[in-house]
């Protein structure tokens, strides 16, 4: 044994393979050095809320005794995996980032862990993001916001902030992050790694917490489209335990990503461009230029509805949201605070439990289901909803991708938006579509901003065509690589 390379973060999957069967390190060293890694950096980044060394050395000496007898070695042997802190973990504390689970054990695990664990990753720990995956900057968590370690100063982005942070500092090779508005997409894009959001039901939600159930989704973040679409690969397919998850055929993704993309064509929209400052935008024409390079043909496109996508969702998320957090009553589940009589125990456990944005949110998403209001919010926000999804079926009549910033602008200071929630909702803009669709949809970096922050490029495809928008992505990413 070599023992363990110094670069944990230039781990990939595959340079972990190669190193575990040619013997350079063992599974138990590569373990040991991420935990010791990951919890020497969380001092200045608080990406992970907790780590789970019994689990994760656990899992090693499986991987190591495997290969040691020739026997089954998964396709994520050995890999540290982090895990967004609202999907549970059996045995290990799951916090979703909110004091009123702070001390929650779950007494099984997610499928998509599952699944992973199965293959041989290995979990190192549970990973930070804005309580109850409410948010844009990490700044709702109730353990304190994860430091962005590229610029201390700036938000990492959210929900999933601590999944983006873990990959691009190294902690962990993959992670797990959920997306309802745009909260894999994001923070991948404010750090410059790869983030995925498969199409509704293609990842069972079993186990992950509910936000707004129709608009949830699990998808992994990593360093490269190779890798990302591994461990889409392995968590993809129906599940019996999560009614809304799909039979849809999932292709084999590795073959598809190394076809050539000469023949795509691929569709602006031009309602994304519109209000686009030159600091993004810049970076965005940049990498379009260089798909035309690859023989793609672009075209202006337009989906109309967007400019309802934002109202469109803060109704049905809230909506979906006041009812799925119902359960969090001190009785059912979360912490319990004593009160005098039912409803002050209620009131108490809510109301210290849950956080400021929590509780807009389950306000909000009250006042639009009560009778009277619910003809004029939320039904009218389904159909829009419905309209919005049309745009993107309509669109992909025309095109096989669609390419378009990820985030108006990239990863702003902390502090900035946290006073006005109706800024923070709009950094969301130009993500919220492609959850309200169901499509797939993914960040892949693509450039840094004039002052050196990175800034990440959209692609969505049609409803569980993964296979063409891991293609697009990969083609990008080799020939900017080069
Ligand atoms: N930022 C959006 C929100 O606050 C999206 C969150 C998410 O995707 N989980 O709702």
């Amino acid at each position: 044994m070599k023992g363990v390379p110094s670069n944990l973060p230039s781990l990939t999957i595959k340079s972990i393979r190669d190193g575990l069967l040619g013997k350079q390190f063992s599974a138990a060293e590569l373990a040991q050095a991420a935990l010791a890694f990951a919890e020497k950096e969380n001092a200045s980044t608080n990406a992970f809320l907790t780590f789970a060394p019994e689990r994760a050395l656990a899992a090693a000496a499986k991987v190591d005794s495997e290969i040691a007898k020739g026997g089954f070695v998964g396709a994520l042997a050995g890999v540290p995996l982090g895990v967004k802190d609202v999907i549970v973990t059996k045995g290990l504390r799951t916090t979703c980032g909110s004091r009123i689970l702070e001390n929650y054990i779950p007494p099984y695990d997610a499928t998509a862990v599952f699944r992973l664990e199965a293959e041989g990753a290995v979990l190192i720990g549970k990973l930070n993001c804005d309580e109850f995956a409410m948010g844009s900057s990490n700044e709702n968590s109730a353990f304190g916001p994860v430091r962005n370690p590229r610029a201390l100063d700036r938000v990492p982005g959210g929900s999933s902030g601590g999944s983006a942070a873990a990959v691009a500092q190294g902690t962990a090779v993959v992670t797990l992050g959920s997306d309802t508005g745009g909260s894999i997409r994001q923070p991948a894009s404010f750090f410059g790694v790869v983030g995925v959001t498969p199409t509704y039901g293609r990842v069972s939600r079993y186990g992950l917490t509910a936000f707004a159930s129709s608009l949830d989704h699990i998808g992994p973040l990593a360093r490269n489209v190779e890798d990302a679409a591994t461990v889409l690969q392995i968590m993809a397919g129906r599940d019996e335990q999560d009614a809304t998850s799909a039979y849809a055929p999932i292709g084999n993704y590795h073959e598809a990503m190394k076809l050539p993309v000469g023949s795509l064509k691929l569709g602006l929209p031009r309602e994304y461009f519109e209000g686009l400052g030159a600091e993004t935008g810049d970076v965005i024409h940049a990498a379009v230029k260089q798909l035309k390079g690859l023989g793609c043909t672009v075209q202006e496109i337009s989906l109309p509805h967007t400019k309802y996508a934002l109202s469109c969702y803060y109704i049905i998320a809230t909506a979906e949201a006041s009812s799925n957090l119902a359960r969090y009553d001190g009785v059912r589940y979360s912490t319990r605070v004593n009160g005098d009589t039912l409803s002050e125990m209620y009131r108490n456990s809510r109301g210290s439990g849950f956080g400021a944005e929590v509780k807009r949110r389950i306000m909000l998403g009250t006042y639009v289901l009560s009778a009277g209001y619910y003809d004029a919010y939320y039904k009218k926000a389904q159909q829009v909803r419905t309209l919005i999804a049309r745009d993107f079926t309509n669109a992909f009549t025309e095109v096989d991708a669609i390419l378009a910033p990820v985030s108006p602008f990239p990863a702003f200071k902390i502090g900035e938006k946290v006073d006005d929630p109706l800024a923070m909702y709009l950094s969301d803009v130009y993500t919220l579509t492609g959850d309200l669709a169901g499509v797939p949809c993914m960040s892949v970096p693509c450039g840094l901003s004039p002052e050196g922050l990175p800034i990440g490029l959209q692609i969505f495809t049609k409803h569980f065509d993964e296979a063409t928008m891991f293609r697009l992505a990969y083609a990008y990413e080799q020939s900017t690589s080069r």
